[in-house]
């Protein structure tokens, strides 16, 4: 569930949260569409890609990151000049075609009930409300001029990027680590199957897995914190240029 957000082309709007499935729905890429055929996205260092994870491959313990190296080293695309080769974390602005790289494109929904959002897959949907599409867009510019942290799997991912901009939230230090709802997924079902293991029973693992995926839906853990704040903040060394015009 929750594999379905597909839309065309002709449905995306301008500050849409969009994101594309790899590898057999292992993991996702998000980014922010900002017209004109450009998505601005976060990417991992040397071309890759690190997303949020299959949450079975966490529950089967097997590996905790999930990257593709596909876009490295190609060709600069025709279009927007993205080689996918960039040497450390960046937030980059591509052409459409650059971010999906054939796979279907999805829309990331907000303002979800709470029935709905429990019943999708973590990281397709989100009971928070976005801001306004100018708004949206012009944290992805602001972001994309001065950079977005550290990539990181569990702190800051693609995921965490795309929805900081369609809503202002920050996960407060204490109670996240991340706002990705994938992670949180993998994490609620990781302490399910546990909980089955332990023999706390069916309905008792039902109610752990709901608490901790709407965890990250709780407006008590974020703080709003617009882009120039966020950005003020950030360590000197974190720079952000432009990979593609
Ligand atoms: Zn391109």
């Amino acid at each position: 569930m929750g594999l379905h957000n597909k839309i065309s082309r002709d449905q995306l709007e301008v500050g849409d949260h969009i994101y594309v499935w790899r590898k057999l729905y292992a993991y996702a890429h998000h980014g922010i569409y900002v017209g004109d055929n450009r998505v601005i996205h976060f990417t991992a260092g040397d071309g890759n890609e690190i997303s949020a994870i299959i949450p079975l491959a966490g529950v089967l313990g097997g590996s905790s990151s999930s990257s593709s190296s596909a876009g490295s080293g190609r060709r600069p695309c025709k279009t927007c000049g993205s080689s996918g080769s960039a040497s450390s974390s960046q937030v980059v602005r591509t052409c459409l075609d650059c971010f999906l790289r054939g796979h279907k494109l999805r829309r990331f929904e907000y303002s979800n009930r709470r029935s709905k959002f429990l019943l999708h897959r973590g990281g397709t949907c989100s009971t928070l409300q976005s801001d306004p599409s100018d708004e949206v867009v012009r944290r992805a510019f602001y972001l994309l001029r001065h950079g977005f942290m550290d990539y990181s799997l569990e702190g800051n991912n693609c995921e965490d990027f795309a929805r900081y901009c369609k809503t202002a939230l920050v996960p407060k230090p204490d109670k996240l680590p991340t706002a990705s709802g994938q992670l949180l997924a993998k994490r609620a079902a990781v302490k399910g199957v546990k909980a089955l293991i332990k023999g706390d029973g069916l309905h008792q693992a039902i109610e752990n897995f709901k608490n901790d995926k709407f965890m990250c839906e709780d407006p008590d853990n974020f703080v709003r914190k617009e882009v120039e704040e966020l950005v003020a903040e950030l360590p000197q060394t974190i720079k952000s240029t432009s990979a593609a015009i």
